[in-house]
């Protein structure tokens, strides 16, 4: 028998019992492996969804997984019985204009395990074994743990978000916001040449792990409000910042300390917030948002296999799936959790 972590309502979180189909053509089974807690799922856990996005009905949670395939559907050439392989959780329809233009994140009619965007909801990937496109199977080497593998997806967020900043050699950046986000666009911002990464938190905890995943100074803005003030002399320091906190009151500090010409890049999701407008007009600032990844999912599976971006300091406790209620408790702690995994079928 199979089984699935189900959110069926705030604080409701079960292990229930789930069947899996055979692939059809161009499908492959996976066996899953790993599977990472994000904040959104933390948010179903915990408030029933976010925003206007609630359960309506029982949902798989899951969307940052690993595992290996089982067995392969008619007509799979890409990827073979026993490849170990981090999935895309993202699945847009291939038609909309959105998808023809090429901004298949954008998609008007997108799948994404784990959501309650749509309804019937898309069941997620925290589960024993689940059916799959092979397109969605992205192969690893044998040397690849799969728990670096299954933080593909998240890397690929900040991936998309410093992509979208345009070339960072040389640049300061600032990072707001040190969550699996924040540190993984700190490490994206390194790998892409940026010369200086300055970031905030209000958790001592997270703004640590930042500090060995490359930021060059952390500022405690919980104990120190001010501590960005400085950083508004001659127009502003930062070439390019990073909004990964989704707090509305860092927002707004943002066109400030950024440099007459530079960007401002909104990737964590959050409050409505007041802006000062004028200040984006005066200075000239671009203000940017980011959202989810496309291509840059296989980006980041080839970093992470290769370990050109190392994530093993951000992955701070694994549980196997029966406790699942306690990985998310420990998930939610930011003193002591970054990236909280579900292991599935004893593996990892
Ligand atoms: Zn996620
Ligand atoms: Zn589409």
């Amino acid at each position: 028998m199979m089984h699935a972590v189900v959110i069926h309502a705030p604080r409701d979180l079960r292990i229930d019992p789930v069947d899996v189909a055979d692939p059809g053509r161009g499908e492959v089974r996976v066996r899953l492996a790993v599977g990472g807690i994000c904040g959104s799922d933390l948010h179903y856990y915990q408030d029933g969804g976010f925003g206007t996005v609630r359960i309506k009905q029982p949902m798989i949670l899951g969307h940052e997984v690993a595992g290996t395939v089982v067995v392969v559907g008619p007509e799979v050439t890409t990827v073979a019985v026993g490849d170990r392989v981090a999935i895309n959780p993202s699945k847009p329809c291939g038609r909309c204009r959105y998808c023809i233009a090429g901004q298949r994140q954008q998609c008007l009619d997108m799948r994404f395990f784990g959501s309650a965007q749509r309804f019937p909801h898309v069941q997620g990937a925290f589960r024993d074994e689940m059916v799959i496109d092979a397109a969605q199977a992205v192969r690893v080497g044998p040397g690849t743990s799969l728990q670096e593998a299954a933080c593909a997806e998240p890397l690929s967020v900040a991936l998309h978000a410093v992509t979208r900043a345009g070339s960072l050699i040389g640049k300061r950046v600032l990072v707001t916001g040190t969550g699996t986000i924040g540190c993984l666009t700190i490490l994206a911002a390194r790998h892409a040449g940026a010369a200086e990464v300055v970031v905030t938190d209000i958790s001592g905890a997270a703004l640590a792990t930042a500090r060995k995943v490359g930021a060059s100074r952390t500022l405690n803005v919980a104990t120190d409000p001010q501590a960005l003030a400085d950083f508004s002399a001659d127009k502003g320091y930062f070439d390019v910042a990073f909004e990964c906190s989704g707090n509305g009151h860092v927002v707004s500090g943002l066109p400030a300390v950024v440099r007459a010409g530079g960007l401002v890049m909104l990737v964590g999701l959050g409050n409505d917030t007041p802006l000062p407008l004028s200040l984006l007009v005066t200075k000239e600032i671009a203000l940017h948002g980011s959202n989810r990844f496309d291509a840059e999912f296989a980006w980041a599976t080839e970093l992470l296999a290769r370990r050109a971006v190392d994530v093993r300091p951000l992955l701070t406790g694994a549980f196997p799936m029966e406790r699942a209620v306690k990985a998310f408790d420990v998930a939610a702690d930011r003193s002591r959790s970054m990236k909280v995994q579900l292991i599935f079928n004893g593996q990892a």
